[in-house]
C-alpha cells in the first residue's frame, strides 16, 4: 500500500514535471560564444535568412539589468512560469513570437496549438537556425531543452507529442516571448537584415 502511494505521487510528479517544467537551479546559465545562422525580418517586414551573426553574450549584471526578476528567473536560470498564468497563451492573432531578451524570431502564430498544458505551444521553430536543442538530464528525467538561437535564452522544453506535421510540441513560457502582430512585423526589422543581402547564401 506504502509502495503504491509512493509510486502514484511519484507518477503524478514526473507527468507534472514532464509537461514542462523548470530545469536544474544551479545558476545562471552559461552563454556560447562565436557565430550563428539564423532568419530576422527586413525592414518591409519580410523574413530574411540564414546570415551568420555574432551571439549575443551579455555578463550576468547585464542580463539582470535588462529583465524583469520573473523574466531573468527563466530565459537565464532555466526556471518555469506558473501555467496558465501567461497573457499570450490564449492569444490568436496573427504575428510572430520573438525572443525576449535578443528580439531574435523564433515562433509564426499559425504553428501556435491548444495544448492544454498551460504553456504556449507550438508545432514547429520559424527558421532552423533561429532556436537550439539541447539534451536536459535533470531531475531524472531526458528531456530536450529549448534555447534562442542567438543569445542562449532559455525557452522551454520540446516533446514528441505534438499535432501534425511535425509531431512535435515546443512547450514555451510565454515569459520569453514578445508578440508582434503580422502588421507590425517591420517594427522587427533586425540590422542584419541588410548585411545579409550582400553575404553568400546559405551552403
Ligand atoms: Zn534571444
Amino acid at each position: 500500500m506504502h509502495w503504491t502511494m509512493w509510486a502514484t505521487g511519484g507518477l503524478g510528479l514526473a507527468m507534472a514535471l514532464a509537461a514542462c517544467v523548470r530545469g536544474s537551479d544551479g545558476g545562471a546559465t552559461p552563454q556560447q560564444t562565436g557565430k550563428v545562422r539564423v532568419s530576422v525580418y527586413d525592414e518591409q517586414g519580410k523574413l530574411v535568412g540564414p546570415i551568420e551573426t555574432d551571439r549575443v553574450v551579455k555578463s550576468d549584471a547585464e542580463w539582470r539589468a535588462q529583465l524583469t526578476p520573473e523574466q531573468y528567473d527563466v530565459v537565464r536560470r532555466a526556471g518555469t512560469e506558473r501555467p496558465g498564468t501567461c497573457a499570450l497563451l490564449h492569444n490568436k492573432d496573427k504575428g510572430v513570437y520573438s525572443c525576449l531578451a535578443c528580439g531574435l524570431p523564433l515562433f509564426i502564430a499559425d504553428t501556435k496549438f491548444e495544448s492544454g498544458t498551460g504553456w504556449p505551444s507550438f508545432f514547429g521553430p520559424i527558421a532552423k537556425g533561429n532556436v537550439e536543442e539541447r539534451e536536459d538530464v535533470s531531475f531524472g528525467m531526458s528531456r530536450t531543452e529549448v534555447e534562442c538561437g542567438r543569445c542562449g535564452a532559455h525557452l522551454g522544453h520540446v516533446f514528441n507529442d505534438g499535432p501534425p506535421p511535425s509531431g512535435l510540441r515546443y512547450c514555451m513560457n510565454g515569459v520569453a516571448l514578445n508578440f508582434t502582430p503580422t502588421a507590425k512585423l517591420a517594427t522587427l526589422a533586425d540590422p542584419i537584415a541588410r548585411t545579409g543581402a550582400t553575404t553568400q547564401p546559405a551552403k
